[in-house]
């Protein structure tokens, strides 16, 4: 199911572009564009879930194992020291958009790098 209002299900399903950095048949991984620090970024469904009590059981089993994949992936990369997995629900929570995502923020030995 996708949402024609949701700018995350278009990202997701390539009909507005973004800078993707991994895709499969499931998820499209993209830089974020306000980053946290160098590299961050978000892991999409491309099926609209709004947070993370909507996600379907497959999707939620797929979705660490690739947060690993890709944090690790990270580390050769962008030669980050570790990563945070960050993941919000709800407006007080900090969810800005209504599409399930996960951010994968770089962390470096030197503190916050944003370029
Ligand atoms: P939330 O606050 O919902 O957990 O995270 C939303 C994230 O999406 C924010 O970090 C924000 O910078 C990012 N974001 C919002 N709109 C866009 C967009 O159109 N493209 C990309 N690449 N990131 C976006
Ligand atoms: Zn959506």
């Amino acid at each position: 199911m996708r949402d024609d209002n949701c700018i995350f299900c278009k990202i997701a399903n390539g009909m507005i572009p973004s800078e993707t950095i991994y895709e499969d048949d499931m998820f499209r991984v993209i830089l974020d564009l306000g980053p946290a620090s160098r590299g961050h970024a978000l892991i999409l469904p491309k099926q609209h879930y709004k947070d993370i009590c909507d996600l379907e059981e497959e999707t939620a089993k797929k979705v660490l194992p690739l947060a690993a994949k890709i944090g690790s992936a990270m580390k050769n990369s962008l030669g980050c020291a570790g990563f945070n997995v960050v993941q919000n629900n709800g407006k007080e929570a900090g969810q800005t958009v209504f599409h399930f995502h996960v951010h994968l923020i770089p962390c470096y030995e030197e503190g916050p790098v944003m370029v």
